[in-house]
């Protein structure tokens, strides 16, 4: 054992990154603020992105039961590319936000619910009848 290792089993410095604590030696190993935040923030991100995948794996699953033809463009943004059933018409969906994109044009209803209605209705898109049922995100 050095004389580092008996620091760091003291608590006199971090068992993580090795760095001096506060002084003190309470006789255990300690972890500095500094990499207890580190470590909070890496399980936040682990836990954002577990969301995330679920997330698309959710929309992936509606768009296959409904026989949708798509193409997950980004994982890293949740941007689809998916195609209407009457005209194939491309419409792009952004996941996270639930934001649907008809030729460039946002719509204003969003998520998967208006994404499907949009998808599967059975007339031509160019005339977007503007009364949709206003649902907000995918929950
Ligand atoms: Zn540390």
């Amino acid at each position: 054992m050095s004389y580092f290792d008996d620091y760091v089993a003291d608590g006199l410095c971090c068992q993580v990154c090795g760095a001096y604590i506060d002084g003190d030696e309470p006789g255990f190993p300690r972890t500095c603020e500094d990499c207890i935040q580190f470590e909070e923030q890496e399980v936040k991100k682990q836990q954002l992105r577990k969301k995330s995948k679920k997330l698309l794996e959710e929309v992936e699953k509606k768009l296959q039961a409904n026989n949708i033809n798509y193409v997950l463009k980004n994982p890293n943004t949740g941007h689809f590319h998916t195609r209407t059933k009457y005209d194939n018409q491309l419409i792009e969906y952004y996941a996270f936000t639930g934001k649907i994109s008809i030729v460039g044009q946002i719509q204003k209803p969003r998520g998967i619910k208006a994404l499907l209605e949009i998808l599967l209705r059975k007339t031509k898109n160019k005339k977007i009848n503007k009364g949709g049922t206003n649902e907000n995100s995918s929950k």
